[in-house]
């Protein structure tokens, strides 16, 4: 209930604001300005800075990882969201300035470019903006999906920190030179105030907390166990680890503190539930970050952001579930089985090319037996087995009965989606992790 509160609650507040901004710009336009000369690209820019801004704005809260917005809504769909906006605040920002430039050159009946210059000899914090609208531009080329492709993930990350000091750097010319804010004292002290809130949830969310719960778990690798081919279990001791507030199937955004590696946060699933002094993790190599975790030294410190997820016991709208994973999907689901209670008789799903490749098995298998519940393995190449609403209905007869948790690689997890949909299970019993964000 909190969570349909919550969700209805930010998209009001959101829709809310969008309209607040939209009548600034109108209602503040002196009368008969649009016919002056340059008077509607004038107005037209203003517009769009006003609107181009706000977006950003809410670009930046959607990855602001507030806990009761990732609780109610889940990282993936706010990254989701953030992703399909980032084109409008970019193109709009782009729009103002061009617009503005040309509407003043047209009242001075100047050229565009002689007045971009006197924008930045004569107009104060206009050099800030300038260089901060080039920074925005940079990322918004580098968000192109030929370039972005071609892109490293922690080069891509740190892009976004110079989006946030384009932010930074464009407030001061918008306030002392938009037509919406000259001579309106109320206009200033709210937008700065949305400001100062944004930067402030981003502090304290993504930098203050993470830093908190560091501090205080103390955590640092004890051992690795080898689970599987390239598969390590990477487990961390620290202190009141149960008060951490973890709920099965949740992930963080790990930070290991070692040369070549500090700077950088991955998400990785817990493996089990917390106890008080111990944490897992299990990993998969793929790449450079999840090879060099086997190699962890113990007595590694470790940095964490979260709890994270929405993948749940708590999401289930059904007292019973199928739990489907593929490859280290794993992870997530036996973490959330142990979650589940003793008389819950889940069924569990679990595929994979080889059987080396099921890892944490013997585990599952323990968890799913406990529990009075019923666990299939699909082992083989995936033309050879598939999985499709026939196979599905076969392996779980009372389906359309149950919530289904699916977690694994995102083509896995379209596909089981897909499939389920096409099973009759509505999207709402459908729960899943996708191991790419
Ligand atoms: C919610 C979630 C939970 C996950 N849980 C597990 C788990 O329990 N065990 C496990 O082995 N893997 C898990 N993953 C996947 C894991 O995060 C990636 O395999 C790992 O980050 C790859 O990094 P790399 O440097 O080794 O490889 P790279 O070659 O850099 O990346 C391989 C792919 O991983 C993705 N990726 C890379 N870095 C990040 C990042 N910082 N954030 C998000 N995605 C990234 C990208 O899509 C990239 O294409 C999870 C991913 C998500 C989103």
């Amino acid at each position: 209930m909190l969570h349909v509160v919550t969700r209805h609650g930010v998209a009001i507040l959101v829709g809310l604001g969008f309209g607040a901004v939209l009548a600034l710009a109108i209602v503040d336009e002196p009368s008969g300005s649009l016919h002056a000369p340059g008077g509607v690209a004038v107005f037209v820019g203003n517009l769009t800075a006003l609107v181009g801004t706000y977006l950003a704005l809410v670009m930046v809260l959607l990855v602001s990882r507030v806990g009761i917005v990732e609780r109610a809504i889940g990282q993936d769909q706010l990254v989701r969201w953030h992703k399909r906006l980032s084109p409008w605040p970019l193109s709009l920002i782009a729009l103002h300035a061009m617009l503005t430039t040309i509407g003043y050159a047209q009242a001075a009946k100047a050229g565009v470019w002689a007045e971009l210059g006197s924008f930045v000899r004569t107009y104060p914090d206009m050099l800030a903006a300038l260089v901060g609208f080039g920074l925005m531009m940079a990322v918004g080329i580098a968000s192109i999906r030929a370039v972005r492709a071609k892109v490293r993930h922690e080069t891509w990350w740190a892009l976004h920190l110079y989006l946030y000091m384009a932010l930074a750097l464009s407030f001061a010319h918008q306030i002392v030179l938009g037509p919406s804010f000259v001579g309106h004292p109320i206009t200033v002290a709210v937008w700065s105030v949305a400001w100062a809130a944004t930067a402030g949830l981003v502090l304290v969310y993504r930098v203050g907390m993470p830093v908190f719960r560091t501090l205080r778990h103390q955590l640092r690798v004890v051992e690795i166990r080898t689970e599987g081919p390239g598969v390590a279990s990477i487990i961390c001791e620290g202190k009141d680890l149960d008060r951490l507030g973890v709920a099965g199937g949740q992930f963080f955004a790990w930070r290991f503190l070692v040369r070549g590696m500090w700077w950088q946060a991955h998400p990785y699933s817990l493996s089990a539930l917390p106890s008080p002094r111990y944490l897992r993790l299990t990993v998969k190599a793929v790449g450079d970050h999840s090879s060099a975790v086997a190699h962890l030294k113990p007595g590694t410190r470790v940095a964490i952001e979260g709890p994270y997820g929405r993948f749940t016991r708590e999401s289930s709208t059904q007292p019973r579930v199928v739990l489907l994973a593929a490859g280290i999907g794993v992870t997530a689901l036996r973490a959330l089985l142990e979650d589940l209670p003793g008389d819950s008789r889940p069924v569990v799903v679990l595929r994979a090319s080889k059987a080396e490749d099921l890892v944490l098995r013997a585990e599952i298998e323990e968890l799913v037996r406990a529990r009075g519940g019923k666990l299939h393995e699909l082992i083989g190449s995936r033309s050879k087995v598939r999985i499709d609403r026939g196979s599905l209905v076969r392996l779980v007869p009372d389906l359309k009965s149950r919530d289904a948790f699916v977690c694994g690689p995102p083509e896995f997890v379209g596909h089981i989606e897909a499939v389920l949909k096409s099973a009759g299970l509505p999207l709402t019993r459908i729960h899943h992790e996708a191991f790419s964000l």
